[in-house]
């Protein structure tokens, strides 16, 4: 399911602008517009799904295409060295703003643990 009310199903049918660093037949990685790093990159499933707590089996193939996407990002944004952060928030506690599923890949800089 797609829909025109979810602003990265509206950046996945290019209704929407975004810095698109990346794409396979089931992910697609852009820029985040609010960096809280120097790299800050999302990764997100083409289908939408509401986050993590929607994943079945058959999803099983898309989440190693999202894993092995965020490790090239990794290496074409020149973090993979230095080190970098693979986070996805879930649910209010967490500050989840956007309701699909998606990865952020933090690195260029020294991060805090745990996180604020
Ligand atoms: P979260 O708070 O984990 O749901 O993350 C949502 C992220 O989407 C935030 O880091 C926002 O800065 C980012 N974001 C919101 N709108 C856009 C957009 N149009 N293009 C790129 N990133 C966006």
């Amino acid at each position: 399911m797609s829909s025109s009310s979810c602003l990265f199903c509206r950046i996945v049918a290019r209704e929407a602008p975004a810095e698109i660093l990346h794409e396979t037949e089931t992910v697609l990685a852009f820029r985040d517009i609010r960096p809280g790093a120097p790299t800050h990159v999302l990764l997100i499933p083409k289908e939408h799904l509401r986050d993590l707590r929607d994943l079945e089996n058959a999803h099983a193939g898309m989440v190693m295409d999202l894993l092995q996407a965020a490790a090239h990002l990794a290496r074409t944004e020149k973090v993979d060295d230095s080190g970098w952060r693979l986070v996805a928030n879930i649910g209010p506690d967490a500050g989840q703003s956007v309701f699909h599923l998606h990865f952020h890949l933090l690195g260029g800089r020294a991060m805090g643990w745990p996180p604020g």
